[in-house]
């Protein structure tokens, strides 16, 4: 964020006036005292949590909508409103908002008959390869002004002020404008045409696979999710990438990234800290808040949390089915985990991981997000990536030395969680392949003997 603001005023020359103050109340009215000019004559874009939204307010500013979403706030709030009782589902949120801005339609009709091509868009990883075999991605080359922002950095850390977690790389992620359109380039195409069919695989030695790594940027307001969609539709005009790849990323897009912007308003501002539907007590533990993959032997969990202290960056899939499966597994504490991911992510806000961390991966709102947790153990991670290969541990044994410990704790989390969760009737078969267990016991008790040590 340093780096990119800094650039920005680089990059405007003499139309900015570049301020550094320790809070945003003191940096407007030094603003104000610079320009001569009055609090009210100052126009803000609507900031994107509710501490600043309120601060903006008491301010006195003139305050525009939030840019950088697809769906306004008011065409949100008038569709859920059309809703009346009903769920407010993701699937139903992007067709109206593919409708309404008449993406990827022919006529009233999805292009190409489907709105989804999720069964395309499942691939395990390749068999027998070690990476997809796509072309380096673009890097952005450092200058002085990250110099200026580690130096900052490396200051504040030895003044005592911040701490740091994490390996101090070079920088992956674009903060210019011009940086975010070659990365929207290099992936459109490089990469656009694997990112539908690989979209939910994982790995080990392929961080980036077929990704944009476009969430800096989108995130930093450098690159308009719009301009992402059209470049992706253009490229798929010219018959360069294929459907499921570029409906697969819109959804993303159009879809995800906005829904979960929506509903952290929706939601309340509440709504972090009044979620724990499954009673989740467990505080996180240190080899865990510091990213110290290397004393995890648990091959998936070891590579992700080290690829998070490498980059600050993972995709999806390890986010939600290793990390947060993991935390849903041993009931971490929610509001401690969704400060964790914001801690140790590039992209992270608050706005994006109310939905994602609290109601997708812990399923702390007891449902109103996810139809049920996202809870899995070996078997799904052994399908999807292709680290059980060469884990210690083995995805189909759940108890004894190699007992993997996501299986495990599969099941220890279904039986910990059973009064919650046996009146929701999609986790009716999980919960009677619990009561057909014949050493659940045994493995439960490993699960417990364990406790927060690294698995
Ligand atoms: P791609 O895989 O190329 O996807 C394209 C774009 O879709 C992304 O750039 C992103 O803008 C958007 N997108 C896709 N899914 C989501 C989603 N669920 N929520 C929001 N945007 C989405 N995304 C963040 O931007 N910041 C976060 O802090 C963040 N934390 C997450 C935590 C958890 C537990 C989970 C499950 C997901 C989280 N995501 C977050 C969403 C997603 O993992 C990242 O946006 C994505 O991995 C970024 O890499 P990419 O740009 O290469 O994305
Ligand atoms: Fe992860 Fe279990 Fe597979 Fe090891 S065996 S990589 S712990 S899922």
């Amino acid at each position: 964020m340093w780096s990119a603001m800094r650039h920005c005023a680089r990059d405007l020359e003499e139309r900015a006036v570049y301020i550094r103050a320790d809070t945003y109340r003191e940096g407007l009215g030094q603003a104000a005292r610079r320009l001569g000019i009055e609090a009210s004559d100052i126009v803000v874009s609507d900031p994107t949590s509710y501490a600043a939204r309120r601060l903006v307010r008491q301010l006195g500013v003139q305050v525009e909508p939030s840019r950088g979403f697809v769906t306004s706030e008011r065409d949100f709030a008038d569709w859920a409103a059309s809703r009346g009782r009903k769920r407010l589902l993701l699937e139903d949120f992007y067709r109206a908002a593919r409708r309404r801005c008449d993406v990827l339609m022919d006529g009233d009709e999805p292009t190409g008959g489907r709105w989804n091509f999720d069964a395309e868009n499942r691939l395990s990883p390749p068999k027998g390869e070690r990476t997809l075999g796509l072309p380096e991605p673009w890097w952005p080359t450092e200058d002085d002004i990250d110099e200026e922002v580690r130096a900052d950095l490396s200051a504040a850390v030895g003044a005592g002020e911040i701490r740091l977690v994490g390996a101090a790389g070079p920088r992956r992620f674009a903060v210019t404008r011009a940086e975010a359109l070659h990365v929207l380039e290099d992936f459109v195409r490089h990469r656009l045409s694997d990112f539908g069919p690989y979209e939910d695989a994982v790995m080990r030695d392929d961080w980036v696979m077929a990704h944009s790594l476009l969430s800096v940027p989108m995130n930093l307001g450098l690159l308009d999710p719009m301009e992402a969609i059209e470049a992706v539709i253009e490229q798929w005009d010219g018959g360069d990438a294929g459907l499921s790849s570029v409906e697969g990323f819109i959804r993303q897009v159009m879809g995800w990234r906005d829904y979960v912007w929506h509903l952290y308003w929706h939601l309340g501002e509440d709504y972090v800290t009044r979620s724990n539907a499954l009673d989740a007590r467990t505080a996180l533990p240190e080899w865990w808040t510091d990213l110290r993959g290397d004393e995890v032997t648990a091959s998936c969990l070891s590579s992700t949390l080290t690829d998070v202290r490498e980059r600050g960056w993972a995709h999806h899939i390890p986010r939600l089915m290793i990390l947060g499966n993991w935390a849903l597994q041993q009931g971490y504490e929610p509001a401690e985990t969704t400060e964790w991911f914001t801690r140790v992510f590039v992209d992270a806000y608050p706005w994006v991981m109310a939905a994602n961390v609290v109601g997708m991966a812990l399923y702390a709102d007891g449902g109103t997000m996810a139809t049920k947790p996202y809870a899995a153990g070996g078997a799904y991670i052994n399908r999807m990536t292709n680290y059980c290969k060469g884990c210690a541990y083995r995805p189909t044994e759940r108890t004894g030395e190699r007992g993997c410990p996501f299986t495990a704790g599969y099941w220890a989390f279904l039986d910990r969680t059973r009064p919650q969760l046996q009146g929701n009737h999609r986790m009716a078969q999980p919960l009677r392949g619990l009561d057909r267990l014949a050493d659940l016991d045994e493995a439960i008790d490993g699960v417990r003997r364990r406790g927060t040590d690294p698995p």
